[in-house]
């Protein structure tokens, strides 16, 4: 389960804290240690860790911490709410636009979940929105990428837009949302191709797809097990394609769960759902608090 080793390691560093009636500027600085050191094996970004602990020290050597009746409990309060922050907070939701199809373009390298996880949105935006969405099939070089949507796209009941023989992505984006205008499709997700790293020819690819679509939202999918380099991932696509948001995969595996903990103190940019297992219904909406709470037990 992901967070397990972080949460343990953190609310041991935290249980020392409870029981004391004082709590010393030397209490604080070992707990502080220990979540350092708990939150870099977790594979958090190395800087965000940093600003995490001297934010923690600072607040929890505050002066109403250490005259308050239960500072223990002060102290958790401070990491769990500092914890939230890191991740962004309150829930982020999808941008929507004034004028049908909201549109969302799905970016990613590639075995990272993306054309899985376009299926598992679609899902979503049926089952809570009773959404009408379009799914176009842009990622032309994997062969299988476009079956693969085709058959999420059978299983949903939902229309699936390919050109098998066109070999440009951006035109076959434009006649995708022709149909979903000629449709009325209220959503359209665009699945995209991945490489196994950022390159040169996948970013201009993208950025036509997106100068074409003119997207409301742009998705980056990174997988949760590939922890610190998540967040180089999400720098590098960002600074592209300036994306409004992140989908965590994999989050059901044995993570460490750095990735969730860095990317949006990294990028700026908030997760908004993450994947939990291979099933198109295994798709959540990401809650910053409720995190916090699950890593602090
Ligand atoms: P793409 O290359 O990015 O389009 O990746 P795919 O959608 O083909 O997914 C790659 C693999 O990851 C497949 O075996 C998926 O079933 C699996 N996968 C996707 N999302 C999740 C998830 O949230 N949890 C787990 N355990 N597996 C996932």
């Amino acid at each position: 389960m992901a967070f397990e080793n972080l949460s343990e390691r953190i609310q041991k560093a935290l249980r020392n804290l409870t029981g004391k009636g004082k709590i010393s500027e030397e209490d604080i600085n070992t707990a502080s240690r220990e979540i350092r050191l708990a939150l870099l094996e977790a594979d958090v970004n190395f800087k965000v860790v940093k600003d995490f602990i001297k934010k923690i020290k600072k607040e929890a050597l505050g002066k109403e911490v250490q005259e308050s009746l239960n500072p223990g409990q002060q102290v958790i309060k401070i990491v769990n709410d500092e914890l939230t922050k890191m991740m962004g907070e309150s829930a982020a939701t999808l941008n929507k636009s004034k004028h049908i199809p909201t549109i969302i373009m799905m970016v990613g390298l590639q075995g990272t979940g993306k054309t899985t996880t376009v299926g598992k949105l679609a899902k979503r935006l049926i089952d809570k929105d009773k959404a009408r969405p379009l799914l176009i099939a842009g990622d032309i070089y994997r062969p299988a990428a476009i079956d693969q949507l085709e058959q999420i796209g059978e299983q949903l009941n939902v229309p699936v837009y390919s050109e098998h023989d066109e070999k440009n992505v951006a035109k076959i984006v434009e006649n995708g949302l022709k149909q979903a205008d000629d449709n009325k499709n209220d959503y359209v997700i665009i699945d995209t191709a991945g490489r196994l790293e950022i390159d040169e020819p996948l970013m201009e690819e993208l950025e036509q797809v997106k100068k074409v679509a003119q997207p409301d939202n742009i998705l980056l999918v990174v997988d949760a097990m590939t922890g610190q380099a998540a967040t180089d991932v999400a720098k590098g696509f960002d600074s592209r394609l300036d994306i409004t948001g992140v989908i965590l995969t994999k989050l059901d595996g044995d993570t460490r769960g750095g990735a969730a903990l860095s990317i949006r103190a990294v990028t700026g940019k908030p997760i908004i759902y993450t994947g939990q297992g291979e099933k198109l219904s295994d798709l959540e909406q990401f809650h910053p608090d409720r995190m916090a709470s699950r890593i602090l037990g």
